[in-house]
């Protein structure tokens, strides 16, 4: 192609220049693909200048993922959700005038400062940080600050408290692919696969293979869900419940079909999946087990999860171990 190079200034031929680079962020390797020009009359390499492309910010997001820290935008949609402005939400914090600005433009933020933000981000931390420091906002603000984080926190803790007594509460461990039980991405996994409609005993499989499949592969399970060995295969040991509250919140809809050989419940999707709940990872596996199963019916996907290891060395009733993940066949 041909464009201006910098050194000859003037229009030369380019090659574009495609290649996977290593940048270390904290002693961490992180390959990066980058994409340059070389100058094919004086050999001058140079990024494209329109492109906002940067290998490092790659690099620290990329980072940033592995790790479960924040990435920048989501640092600035909570300061602005509570209408915080960058100056108070430092005071707020006690750092220093530029911090937050800095992490909020791309800065990789210190494992301190991460760990400060988390916890400020639950409502009643928040709400201590703002009652401890009153002279950092403006009265009326604050006020109002106060009352929406009162309510909030009551809000979750009712809600904790609902499905807590309605779907139990365990520790992470092998029976939940060492997370603890991760509601929100359960339900919107649920909701990622019934696009397009599935029946129960297929949906139930697919969630079953996506969290197996990603312990397999990264050593966690995505939703923490404990799976149990049922008669159609394995099965999230709750489902009834949680596809029960699925309904009730008007997220997935229910009509008795038929489909292929299979008579039962088809459950359809009524609210898109929030896809921001997910890592990459953990798309990539829900794409993937959707794939792999599409033209799966419920008999033929369930004959399939028969002949796991996972299900044939468990009893009916047991809860089956994430250990077995190791031997799935996809
Ligand atoms: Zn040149």
């Amino acid at each position: 192609m041909r464009g201006i190079c910098p050194n000859c200034e003037k229009e030369t031929e380019l090659e574009l220049i495609q290649k996977v680079e290593d940048i270390k962020v904290r002693s961490e390797i992180i390959k990066v693909e980058v994409k340059y020009y070389k100058c094919k009359s004086c050999g001058e390499e140079f990024e494209d200048p329109r492109s906002d492309e940067d290998p490092l910010d790659k690099a620290f997001r990329e980072y940033r993922r592995r790790h479960g820290m924040m990435q920048p935008e989501e640092i600035r949609d909570f300061r602005k959700k509570f209408a915080l402005t960058q100056n108070e939400m430092n005071r707020l914090l006690g750092w220093g005038g530029a911090t937050l600005s800095r992490y909020e433009n791309g800065a990789l933020q210190d494992e301190t400062h991460e760990k400060a933000l988390r916890l400020a981000m639950e409502p009643r931390n928040l709400l201590k940080l703002i009652e401890a420091t009153p002279d950092v906002l403006p009265e009326e603000k604050r006020h109002r600050l106060i009352n929406e984080l009162r309510a909030a926190e009551e809000e979750t803790c009712s809600l904790e408290r609902i499905y807590e007594e309605r779907f139990g509460k365990y520790e992470a461990s092998e029976l939940s692919g060492y997370r603890r039980l991760d509601l929100a991405k359960l339900f919107n996994a649920v909701l990622y696969f019934c696009k397009g409609g599935v029946l129960k005993t297929k949906l139930n499989k697919l969630l079953f293979y996506a969290d197996f499949k990603h312990f397999k592969d990264y050593a966690i399970s995505i939703t923490g869900a404990r799976y149990a060995h049922i008669p159609f295969g394995p099965a999230p040991d709750k489902f009834v419940l949680y596809f029960a509250t699925l309904i009730e919140n008007g997220e997935i809809r229910v009509e008795e079909n038929v489909i292929g050989e299979f008579i039962g419940e088809e459950f359809i999707l009524v609210k898109e999946p929030d896809f921001s709940l997910f890592s990459d990872s953990e798309l990539k596996i829900l794409a993937t087990v959707k794939e792999y199963f599409k033209d799966f019916t419920a008999k033929k996907i369930t004959d399939f999860s028969h002949d796991e290891k996972a299900y044939k060395k468990t009893a009916p009733g047991d809860i089956i171990s994430y250990e077995y993940a190791n031997e799935l066949k996809l």
